[in-house]
């Protein structure tokens, strides 16, 4: 099969072929038909992560059709489309597991980083970790929700019943997480680069009742800011921008270091947290909404080998709107 591969972290993607995986016991072989390109994906490629698997096929936002099933492997049939996200594997003994809390398992396998992902025109993944897709979303317009969907619906979650939310950051994550918000009867307040006059006008047309520069303070307080830019002075910014008993959750796996900041800005029972992988049951929980609630993905299609090209862009700012996804077909 062929694959786009990272030898070691800084170096570009590299076109090769591999044989095509074997499903093992409790694993579905996939032909994939989309695969979503992640910030996770750069963080991983530059060697911001430690330990990435080598050589490694990144990527998991993973659409695939089943084409093998291997041993005792009996969730889905051959044929059936499903979704692979980043959470590929965990133990389920440890005291995590035990309490619900997956996403933070010491023994988790993630998809994309310690196991091959959806940079290739196959892949394997533990069916128990795979999501059922549905049917109203075409295979590219639903890689996104595997990663960018899933984790920006847990930062919601995680900023409770907040009404004003504010958005750090209005790429994959931020334009669903807008609209679940929305949704759900949530004010959304969108901060990105200043001067970034078409990312504020996406923005507004997904919902936005205010648009301005991160630097800027909203026209009101906020009960909540999620923070998708990995940029640490935002913190700071963000605790300055919400009101007291409000919540700064920071969604990504990666951020530049945090300044100091003094403790008037954090004192009322301000809240700084941050959101790790996802669980299982976020994802039962975000289809089932989705159902109920379609949103919109907005995505820009490429072949998989211009993998390294989507990273570069990506790097440089992304999309002029959405997420990038890469189509091995
Ligand atoms: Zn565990
Ligand atoms: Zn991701």
């Amino acid at each position: 099969m062929r694959a786009m591969l990272l030898d070691r972290p800084g170096a570009p993607l590299r076109e090769g072929t591999l044989p095509r995986p074997v499903p093992g016991p409790g694993q579905v072989l996939l032909d994939v038909l989309a695969c979503g390109v992640c910030r996770t994906d750069l963080h991983v490629a530059d060697g911001e992560l430690p330990d990435p698997k080598l050589p490694l096929v990144l990527g998991h936002e993973i659409v695939g059709r089943i084409a093998e099933l291997g041993k005792d492997a009996r969730r889905f049939k051959v044929g059936d489309r499903v979704g692979v996200p980043w959470l590929g594997w965990t133990d389920g003994v440890c005291a995590y597991c035990r309490s619900g809390r997956e996403n933070l398992c010491d023994r988790a396998r993630f998809t994309g980083y310690q196991l091959d992902g959806g940079y290739a025109e196959n892949t394997v993944a533990d069916e128990r970790y795979c999501f059922p897709i549905p049917e109203t979303y075409g295979d590219v317009a639903a890689a996104p929700l595997l990663c960018a969907g899933l984790i920006g619906w847990r930062s919601l979650m995680a900023a409770g019943k907040a009404e004003r939310v504010g958005l750090y950051g209005f790429g994959a994550a931020g334009h669903l997480v807008a609209q679940v918000a929305r949704h759900q009867g949530r004010r959304v307040f969108a901060f990105t680069r200043a001067g970034d006059v078409n990312t504020q006008t996406f923005a507004r047309e997904l919902g936005a009742e205010w648009v301005g520069a991160s630097e800027e303070r909203p026209p009101e307080p906020l009960d909540a800011a999620i923070l998708f830019a990995p940029v640490g002075a935002l913190v700071p910014q963000a605790l300055r921008a919400v009101a007291k008993g409000g919540t700064v959750v920071c969604a990504g796996i990666h951020m530049s270091p945090i300044p100091s900041f003094p403790y008037d800005i954090l004192w009322g029972e301000r809240t700084v947290r941050s959101v790790a992988n996802l669980t299982r049951q976020d994802g039962e929980e975000f289809f089932q909404f989705l159902s109920r609630a379609p949103i919109r993905t907005e995505t820009e299609a490429l072949p998989l080998a211009r993998a390294t090209e989507a990273l570069d862009r990506l790097r440089r700012g992304g999309s002029l709107r959405g997420a990038f996804v890469l189509t091995p077909g």
